[in-house]
């Protein structure tokens, strides 16, 4: 099957094509990448030669959709089938310093837009056009990387512009199981010289995207020992890494964070880095629970041990449990209980019985604990249990 009719057997882009009629249209990045690959992936990037407001209402006529016309000369459709269209005017690119977003402004042609594009794999546009339906725009040899299995960078300095795209290498390599061509592997000492000036939330973008590959743990060993963390952190092992992918099973981009935990320093500044870092409270909770529990002396009884658990995040056990193998088998057994360990009994029973506010609160906890330990199953025993606390008291 020849491109065009690849292209066509994709109903979507058949019906865009269609629409835009003899415009200057082109699909470009992931989504040509994807189908010599053999993979349809749901997000299309679409490059325009002109004003990206002419092409809002014929996209509009795909269906329903919802529509946001964001930062400069892009905008974003989301269908209800879960497709997402990027539509992006072509651009050339100036870095007037390392590792800082770049200038932009319009380009002539697609052949501009293509060479600032991060890697050769992801510089090939496919176009739209009705008359060139098909035709393939392949300045830098992508296609030829992509049979070879390299991830090859468009020019010298390419890491120094943009150190993200070390971590978009990266990426690519794991998930393709694509080499890096010489010039490439020489551009990670640009990444790691210039990885520091990058903002944090950009580094923490890379890391939620990795944290959703499949081999999300080779991927943040090979961050690490490329030198890709420009801040103070301890080494975090292979086996520990796998452990915790394990662990956790689903792959979500939330899970980054776990991830990122086992690298936290093991110095007296570590809670100092945390509360600096511009995270959400949860995920800043998370990596501040897992401090305190890497610090404790971890008790081996469950009921003890969620005494002292209060209202820590069961994420923190998990990190826990990838770093200690020793105590992986208490932890999720704990975890497993906990699920359990709520009181039955209403606390307006108890209200009913007499005891105070606090008495209750006491009280439940203590169930907690017993169900934690395995001493009481069922709401009869708890019943039992408080009248053995009655019995206890008037008998004293
Ligand atoms: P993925 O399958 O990982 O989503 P993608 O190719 O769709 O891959 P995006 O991050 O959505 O990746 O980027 C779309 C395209 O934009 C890329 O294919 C690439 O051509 C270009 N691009 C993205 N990030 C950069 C960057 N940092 N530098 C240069 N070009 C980039």
């Amino acid at each position: 099957m020849n491109l065009a009719d690849r292209l066509k057997s994709d109903p979507f882009l058949k019906r865009l094509s269609e629409l835009l009629g003899e415009e200057e249209v082109y699909v470009v990045g992931g989504y040509p990448r994807d189908l010599f690959l053999g993979k349809r992936s749901p997000d299309i990037d679409i490059v325009v030669l002109e004003d990206i407001k002419k092409f809002i209402e014929p996209i509009k006529k795909l269906g329903p959709v919802e529509f946001r016309l964001s930062e400069f000369m892009t905008a974003k459709f989301a269908f209800p089938d879960g497709r997402i269209l990027d539509v992006v005017r072509a651009r050339r690119e100036r870095y007037p310093r390392p590792a800082v977003l770049p200038e932009v402004e319009p380009a002539e042609s697609i052949e501009e837009d293509l060479w600032r594009r991060d890697f050769s794999i992801n510089a090939m546009a496919i176009s739209l056009r009705k008359s060139n339906f098909g035709e393939l725009i392949d300045p830098a040899s992508g296609l030829e990387d992509l049979r070879r299995g390299t991830i090859r960078v468009l020019k010298e300095g390419s890491f120094r512009d943009d150190p993200t795209r070390a971590y978009r290498a990266i990426r690519y390599s794991l998930r393709f199981d694509f080499s890096y061509d010489p010039l490439t592997e020489r551009e990670f000492d640009l990444a790691r010289k210039y990885a520091g000036l990058l903002t944090f939330p950009r580094i923490e973008n890379e890391l939620r995207r990795g944290s959703t590959e499949e081999r999300r743990a080779e991927f943040f060993h090979e961050v690490e020992a490329r030198g890709l963390f420009p801040w103070e952190h301890r080494k975090a092992s292979i086996e520990e890494l796998r452990r915790l992918d394990k662990l956790l099973g689903e792959r979500k981009e939330g899970d980054w964070v776990l991830f990122f935990a086992l690298y936290l320093p093991e110095s007296a500044g570590a809670r100092e880095f945390v509360q600096n870092l511009p995270l959400e409270r949860s995920e800043k909770k998370v990596l501040m629970d897992f401090l305190e529990l890497r610090e404790e002396k971890i008790e081996t009884d469950p009921g003890e041990f969620h005494l002292k658990q209060g209202k820590r995040a069961e994420e923190a056990l998990l990190v826990l449990a990838a770093c200690r193998p020793g105590l992986r088998d208490f932890l999720l057994d704990y975890l497993r209980r906990k699920r359990n360990a709520s009181p039955r009994i209403r606390p307006a029973e108890l209200m009913e019985m007499g005891f105070s506010g606090r008495e209750i609160g006491e009280i439940l906890k203590k169930i907690e604990v017993l169900r934690l330990r395995g001493e009481i199953h069922t709401e009869e025993e708890e019943r039992a249990f408080i009248r053995s606390l009655l019995n206890r008291e008037s008998g004293s």
